[in-house]
């Protein structure tokens, strides 16, 4: 970028009605990137006008998802900037100022409909089959009719004055992008109860934050006519628009709950972790130019490109995504691993070992794992006495009273300090039955291993000996 190219400046603006959904999250991750990326700055912006339906719990939910992902914001609410309030709720007395202009200079005027005349609007256009249009009712009100009207105490609401023309915008992501705005109708930009709506609120900040690059999800592409003619009312330079193709569950339809968690927070709290999601979500419209997936997100900044984001929708494949996490889980360090772990595992005494006996337990038994909350399961006979439902058959077979009578004695001798001690006598316990009583290998392990967690799978043996303990091991194969 050169000395007269405007610096980057791109926003996030969450509305506070839900927690924050993870196609919010990929729209956040594309507008980081392209920050990160340009040198830019990425600001975060509430827009809250809709008082009945935000909430401080949502807003704090936003807040934590974000953080948790790790898209920290340059400019916000909490951290404020050169351009706040970052709350729409606290630019309230911004936006009528606008709104007047535009009255004064012939681009808006005052509507006085009730609901009620805009409904029967509504009935008749629908009656005869043709898109609805406001009527322009109260375009040409005189002064005195308009004065009337407020002194029956009617509040009137703002409409924007929508000229028929070609409006014609390049989409980065989309392409050039065509609407005759011949077709939308004046709408309004402020309500009688004096909040602006969302597609005036919107422009008039983003003016003001001098935004210079608005990405969001192609929900918005209707809405970006509407904001082009405001800010060109406005006499203010257009920002460029970028419109994200929307993510849709496996079966094509809308994402949503009865797919699986859609808020970042009910994925974190299934257990995925935050670095896997991140990575997954940017690979839903940009893919890296190696062709290697995996990718931390600075990897990712650095191969970013805006123009090259794909434009049509992505599908959010659940599997895939599980698949990843696992992997991330593999590969992620032990102990930041365990910290990440242990809320998964409250229902447990945890605090019969030591951090390094936890860390140990979780090593052995994430190979296998995609969710944090299968730890719940996968760890279950570190703590608690095993069921043995599942192995019942397998522990009264002649076999198993065989090998579990001879192991109990020769775990005396075992030097539960020493993981090579417990590994070479294992072995040497599996090859005394093998050459003398002609068992398998592994049948003379699944009885030990079914005495001592009552499954037939899971972490290594040598492991999970010394994890337990001597005494623990032989109040195990003495219950049996
Ligand atoms: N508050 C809007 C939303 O949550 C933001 C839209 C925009 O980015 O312009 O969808």
């Amino acid at each position: 970028m050169n000395n007269t190219e405007e610096k980057v400046r791109v926003r996030i603006a969450p509305s506070p009605s839900g927690n924050l959904h993870i196609g919010t999250a990929r729209t956040a991750l594309f507008n980081y990137l392209f920050a990160k990326k340009t040198g830019g700055k990425y600001v975060l912006r509430i827009e809250d006008t809709d008082l009945d339906r935000s909430s401080e719990a949502y807003k704090q939910n936003i807040f934590d998802s974000l953080k948790a992902l790790g898209l920290n914001w340059d400019e916000g609410p909490d951290v404020g900037g050169n351009y706040g309030p970052y709350k729409q709720s606290e630019r309230f007395d911004i936006y009528p100022k606008f709104a007047q202009m535009l009255i004064d200079k012939g681009y808006a005027y005052e509507c006085f409909c009730s609901n009620e005349d805009l409904d029967e609007e509504h009935r008749i256009a629908e009656q005869k089959k043709i898109p609805y249009k406001y009527s322009r009712k109260c375009l040409n009100l005189t002064k005195e009719e308009k004065d009337a009207l407020k002194a029956k105490g009617i509040v009137p609401s703002i409409r924007f004055k929508v000229e028929a023309k070609e409006l014609i915008f390049n989409d980065l992501v989309k392409g050039e992008l065509k609407f005759d705005t011949g077709l939308i109708g004046d709408f309004a930009i402020m309500k009688s109860n004096g909040t602006p709506t969302y597609n005036f609120a919107v422009v008039v900040d983003d003016m003001l934050m001098e935004i210079t690059h608005v990405i969001r999800g192609e929900d918005h592409i209707s809405n970006t006519p509407k904001q082009i003619l405001i800010y060109e009312a406005l006499g203010a330079k257009v920002p460029k628009f970028g419109h994200l193709g929307m993510i849709l569950a496996p079966d094509r339809s809308k994402l949503s709950k009865r797919h699986g968690a859609t808020a970042v927070s009910d994925f974190i709290k299934e257990g995925y972790l935050t670095d896997a999601l991140l990575n997954f979500v940017a690979l839903l419209g940009w893919a890296p130019s190696d062709g290697v997936e995996i990718k931390n997100v600075d990897e990712i900044a650095a191969d970013f490109r805006i123009n090259e984001v794909s434009s049509s929708n992505s599908i959010f494949e659940y599997e895939k995504l599980n698949w990843m996490n696992g992997q991330y889980i593999k590969k992620m360090d032990i102990s930041k691993l365990t910290d990440l772990a242990l809320p998964f595992l409250n229902k447990y005494n945890t605090s019969k070992y030591s951090r390094k006996q936890l860390e140990h337990i979780i090593e052995v038994t994430r190979e296998p794992i995609t969710l944090l909350k299968d730890l719940e399961f996968d760890t279950q006979y570190f703590f608690e006495e095993p069921d043995y439902t599942e192995v019942k058959d397998l522990l009264n077979s002649e076999l198993s009273q065989e090998v579990l009578s001879k192991f109990k004695e020769d775990i005396k001798n075992y030097d539960f300090k020493n993981e090579q001690d417990i590994h070479d006598k294992l072995a040497e316990f599996r090859t005394f039955f093998k050459e003398n009583k002609g068992y398998k290998p592994k049948e003379t392990m699944w009885a030990i291993r079914a005495a001592l967690t009552g499954r037939t799978r899971g972490a290594n043996m040598v492991a999970i000996i010394q994890i337990l303990g001597k005494d623990e091991v032989l109040k195990r194969l003495n219950n049996i």
